[in-house]
């Protein structure tokens, strides 16, 4: 492949991510194509991002009938797409009320504020190896040190416990000062770590103990990503707040804090902002996302995430495979980055959570073919 680095590309780019030396030019369903014309299949995208494959015709359509019709107004006005996509979150929630912004980093920010004002209390409750995002509030309930380390002071009354263990959930909680309890149901960059049922009712007992918020962080794992709308459907508990972000624009930044109608009423006009929040061409897509997440649709990721992850358990070098539907983790006897390097080299683009922990977040829609021919590049690869 050509250098995009050789070519001078990005010289004039602030060096926060190691990218690969690769530049993708278009993109086609489970499909991208680099500056080259060389193919690759995409079973990262963009980071469990572009859930319907690349230019969804439906999603592609909403958002240029839109841009075509009004790009913005600002929140002091009311615009269709940003309503109707409240309400059909609303509607999957089981009854909600939707706050809009750009990003996943930006939902969780939107969610610490709303549990302190709702509650009347400081302390947020997190996970060790959870990720929430790079402002300092989502950095502050990020349980991952390495990436706290040159940025402090960080946001106070952050306590954390350990995935899984009920007994140190309590005592990061026992003093009583629970404004919320923050839990990824499906941890994404901290190594695909799946929270069970029982250690998330311990959660929600511990924050509603305390007259605190559950949150789920969905960011990752939600918009069908695991094979049911959101994650927390398949674990058994609903949250009084969960964020989304992702997938839930097929691409388009936007970010979402949705409240259940059970613990409304923590905002007051004013209390939380937004420029660009509920953008309409943004919502517009989001909205025919949500359109085309069907039962169908969440049937074939549960089935292809099984076949997906039975694949991976038999990969030479695999020690162990986790994660829900299509977001899939594979912790493999050697480091995971040259695996992923091999493996761009040979067009199959994949990630990683962690050191040795492979990442695989294909598109949903991706087919059993796709999943077998990234697999059979895996299996070149590892061998
Ligand atoms: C990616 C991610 C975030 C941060 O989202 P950004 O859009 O990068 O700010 C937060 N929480 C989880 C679980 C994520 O995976």
């Amino acid at each position: 492949m050509t250098s995009a680095l050789a070519a001078g590309l990005g010289a004039h780019v602030l060096p926060t991510y190691p990218r690969a030396d690769v530049c993708f030019v278009e993109g086609d369903g489970v499909w991208l194509v680099d500056t080259d014309g060389r193919r690759y299949l995409d079973f990262l995208a963009g980071i469990a991002v572009v859930g319907l494959g690349h230019r969804h015709p439906a999603v592609t359509a909403a958002a240029h009938a839109q841009l075509d019709r009004l790009w913005h107004v600002s929140n002091l006005f009311w615009t269709q797409p940003m309503a109707e996509l409240a309400d059909r979150l609303s509607a999957r929630l089981g009854g909600g009320q939707a706050f809009f912004c750009n990003s996943g980093a930006e939902a969780i920010e939107a969610a610490l504020k709303y549990a302190r004002k709702a509650t009347g209390k400081t302390g947020i409750v997190a996970l060790e190896g959870s990720f929430h995002g790079r402002t300092l509030g989502a950095l502050s309930a990020t349980g991952q040190p390495a990436k706290h380390v040159g940025f402090g002071p960080l946001v106070p009354d952050v306590r954390f416990a350990k995935l899984n263990d009920a007994e140190s959930l309590a005592a990061a909680g026992a003093d009583g000062n629970v404004a919320c309890v923050l839990i990824e149901p499906v941890q994404g960059e901290g190594g695909i770590n799946s929270a069970t049922p029982a250690f998330l009712e311990s959660a929600a007992a511990l924050a509603h103990g305390h007259d605190g918020l559950l949150v789920f962080d969905e960011v990752q794992c939600g918009v069908g990503r695991t094979g049911t709308f959101f994650a927390h459907e398949q674990l058994g508990v609903r949250p009084d707040a969960v964020t989304l972000a992702k997938g839930l624009a097929n691409g388009l930044p936007i970010g979402a804090l949705l409240v259940s109608d059970e613990a409304a009423g923590g905002f007051q006009p004013g209390d939380h902002a937004s420029t660009f929040g509920g953008n309409p061409v943004t919502c517009a897509a989001a909205c025919a996302v949500l359109d085309a997440l069907d039962d169908d649709l969440l049937a074939h990721v549960r089935a292809l995430g099984a076949r997906l992850a039975a694949g991976l358990a038999a990969l030479p070098g695999a020690l162990e495979t986790r994660g829900l539907g299509l977001l899939a983790g594979c912790e493999l006897d050697r480091p995971a980055g040259p695996v992923v390097a091999a493996c761009l080299e040979r067009g199959l683009v994949i990630g990683t959570a962690g050191e040795r922990v492979l990442r695989l977040t294909p598109p949903l829609v991706a087919t059993e073919e796709d999943v077998d021919l990234a697999l059979a590049t895996l299996a070149e690869v590892l061998r």
